[in-house]
């Protein structure tokens, strides 16, 4: 019985893997079997043709994926979107298909010229609810879904792919009669996952298996109560008979070798529009302004990526390149993101890069808003970064204090003709505060780094290019350290401020005496830490054990797994770690020389505390108020085997402080020296061997001081 259905096929006639634009064709040119093609596509067509209306278009030699007609365009009554394809191979069948479609009558739409997108293979018409899903993130791109929805009247819910082998939507995702969706979640981001959970309820989701998903059981075709698919598990066909469908299945293995299956094979042509729809999406975008050397730094292409990887798109308007090595490049960049959220949080991480929203021509002030509860902001305040910022009030650029990651701007003496804008913290807003709202006015004040100053390509040239970030590979360790050394020996010859986070495993790898040294010679300003540092350090120097083991022979000692707690007792009798040194019972480690030299520190308490000492602080609040007045005027920070308080001070730190992280895991490392500016270097290393190295670098620059 034939019914309403129209579909548009194309003959496998010029049929071969040809190329490779997805992974499905790596490995795979030149191996359809285009014998075996040619009879798969005819079961397709006669079985579809026993159901709806098939029509043909002719094929081409050179456009072998033609065969693909999903991706001609996307047709709703008489009005169709031609496909603007993304890759150069399939563009060749633009003109074939508009040619098709003109003479069937259809009215022809098209996007702006590089505005991808690939028809119905990346927008399926929801079959119970009046909106269009469309697919992006591979092929088409975002900004290609709001000129849909206001072409064809349509809402239109934008959906981003993450999986390469489903790059087109239709590859992962199949609406189905009676408000019915197949689908595989992990092929899309969370928020995109959201936005079905929403829009269809649970128990009309049939959720695919990997093995289903990667045999194309999303890519098939659904006729009234028909589902026409390459292949279905058994749970997957049982799935579809409880909600009524019949399952056929036709083979199409020669065209999987392409990446393409039933779905793929066809175009729907019998869409009717919906009464009263109105084109609708929540697709908002933004000019941004970037200036600096954006080639050779790397900025533009990291501003891009940023983009693309937190769910946005691109659009470069303009584009002025700085001629000169040392002359700075200039972009207008139109993003856009699938929803005002996306956005918002995506022009955040921008402005922390430099850029400025809008163009330096047209600059609005920030928008403000006032505290209603004390310790609660406005919904869309600003999310600070560790980089100096500025906040534009009453035509006036503003800087803020206080810089430092995840606070939020309050601007104090508004009215008066100098207000004053400072980073404050979630838990300090008071009622009345007014608040930097949204991202207007707002800019990050970003050091231009070229390629010389970063020290790309070679030896490091500008004073601090050492610091160049990255992470140190094991060759380049000693030679890093010996910078380092070079550094410290100058911050202390002018007075300067190092501050060191040091985890427990300092004493264990037996590099307590190292840090010791360097305490006691000078080189340290301030030791940060939490309690587990304290009890193995002052457990070395009161019982030479480090968690029970005698570190002078590395061997565990009888009834040495209580030390550290007899260490804790000890000094709670004593009252504190500076008692214990006045009244003689803490006589070495690292500890005793801050006692002894009068060298602030403090110990932030965590969960897995014994003790704890008298000295630790068990108020978070007060102990990240204690680091944060301990770090004011850091202008070295080394971070020494502990994630959790090297972490912490990275978030309290602004941008323009040289931190060094030294610790055994890459991944820590990476995090840690990763704040997007050049001041910041990894080490991957054993602790304990690169403190006992810094010692002896510090000792051969300054023998007269020495750190023994
Ligand atoms: P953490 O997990 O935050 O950091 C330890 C880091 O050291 C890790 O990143 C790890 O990769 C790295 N590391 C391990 N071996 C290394 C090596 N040889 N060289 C270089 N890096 C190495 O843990 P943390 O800072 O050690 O402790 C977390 C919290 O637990 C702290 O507050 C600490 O005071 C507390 N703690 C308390 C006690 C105690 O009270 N007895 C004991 C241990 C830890």
């Amino acid at each position: 019985m034939k019914g309403p259905d129209r579909f548009l096929m194309c003959p496998p006639e010029f049929y071969q893997v040809d190329y490779v634009i997805n992974p499905w064709m790596e490995g795979n040119v030149d191996r359809a079997k285009v014998g075996l093609a040619a009879e798969q596509w005819s079961r397709l067509h006669e079985v579809l043709a026993r159901e709806a209306v098939v029509e043909l278009v002719r094929p081409h030699s050179g456009s072998p994926d033609m065969v693909f007609t999903a991706n001609a365009g996307l047709v709703l009554g008489e009005d169709v979107v031609l496909s603007r394809f993304l890759h150069r191979e399939r563009q060749g069948e633009e003109p074939y298909f508009r040619a098709w479609f003109k003479q069937h009558g259809f009215r022809i739409h098209e996007l702006p010229k590089d505005l991808p997108f690939e028809g119905a293979g990346d927008a399926l018409f929801d079959r119970s609810r009046a909106f269009l899903w469309a697919g992006y993130g591979f092929r088409t791109e975002l900004d290609a879904h709001a000129i849909l929805a206001s072409l064809l009247s349509v809402e239109v819910v934008s959906l981003r792919l993450i999986d390469k082998r489903f790059y087109h939507l239709d590859t992962c995702f199949c609406p189905l009669e009676g408000g019915y969706l197949l689908y595989y979640p992990p092929a899309f981001d969370a928020r995109s996952n959201n936005q079905i959970e929403r829009r269809v309820p649970a128990d009309r989701r049939l959720v695919l298996e990997e093995a289903d998903a990667i045999n194309f059981a999303a890519n098939g075709v659904n006729i009234r109560d028909l589902f026409v698919v390459h292949r279905a598990g058994e749970s997957l066909r049982a799935g579809l008979a409880a909600a009524g469908f019949r399952v056929f299945e036709s083979p199409l293995t020669e065209f999987l070798k392409a990446g393409g299956a039933t779905k793929c094979l066809t175009l729907r042509l019998s869409e009717s529009p919906s009464p009263g729809a109105k084109s609708q999406t929540e697709i908002v975008s933004r000019v941004l302004s970037l200036e600096g050397h954006l080639l050779d730094s790397g900025l533009l292409d990291h501003a891009l990526e940023l983009t693309v990887q937190s769910g946005g798109s691109f659009q470069i308007l303009n584009f002025q390149l700085g001629k000169q090595r040392q002359s700075t490049s200039r972009a207008e960049i139109r993003v856009s993101g699938p929803d005002p959220d996306v956005l918002q949080g995506l022009l955040e991480q921008l402005i922390g890069l430099g850029a400025i929203p809008g163009i330096p021509e047209q600059l609005g002030d920030a928008s403000l808003e006032s505290v209603s509860a004390d310790g609660v902001a406005p919904d869309d305040f600003y999310v600070t970064t560790i980089y100096p910022t500025e906040v534009r009030i009453r035509g006036q650029w503003v800087p803020v204090t206080g810089q430092r990651m995840d606070g939020c701007i309050v601007i104090d003496h508004l009215e008066s003709p100098r207000p004053v804008a400072r980073t404050r913290l979630l838990r300090d807003l008071q009622v009345g505060d007014w608040v930097v709202v949204g991202v207007e006015g707002i800019q990050a004040v970003r050091k231009s780094e070229s390629r010389d100053e970063r020290g790309i390509g070679g030896m490091p040239t500008a004073e601090f290019a050492f610091m160049g970030a990255g992470v140190s590979s094991e060759r380049k360790i000693e030679l890093t350290v010996s910078q380092v050394a070079w550094e410290l020996e100058r911050i202390r010859q002018r007075g300067g401020k190092v501050v060191v986070v040091a985890g427990p495993v300092v004493v264990h790898t037996g590099a307590g005496e190292h840090l010791a040294a360097l305490i006691r010679a000078g080189y340290v300003q301030v030791v940060l830490g939490g309690n587990g540092i304290a009890v193995h350090d002052i457990e070395q120097s009161l019982l030479g054990t480090s968690l029970g083991v005698d570190m002078s022979r590395g061997s565990p000692v009888q009834g040495g797994h209580r030390h550290h707690l007899r260490a804790i007792n000890a000094i709670r009798r004593c009252g504190s770690i500076a008692a214990a040194v006045q009244q003689g019972i803490l006589k070495s480690g690292v500890f005793y020389e801050c006692v002894r030299a009068e060298i602030p520190f403090a110990l932030a308490a965590s969960i897995r505390d014994d003790g704890p000492l008298p000295d630790t602080l068990t108020d978070m609040i007060e102990a990240q108020r204690v680091y944060a007045r301990l770090l004011e005027g850091a202008e070295v920070i080394l971070m020494l085997g502990s994630m959790l308080h090297s972490i912490g001070v990275g978030n309290m730190t602004p941008a323009g402080v040289k931190l060094v992280c030294v610790d055994i895991n890459p991944a820590v490392v990476t995090k840690l020296a990763d704040r997007g500016s050049i001041e910041s270097i990894g080490i991957v290393t054993d602790v304990g061997l690169f403190l006992s190295l810094l010692v002896q670098q510090v000792r051969a620059l300054s023998p007269s001081k020495s750190a023994a």
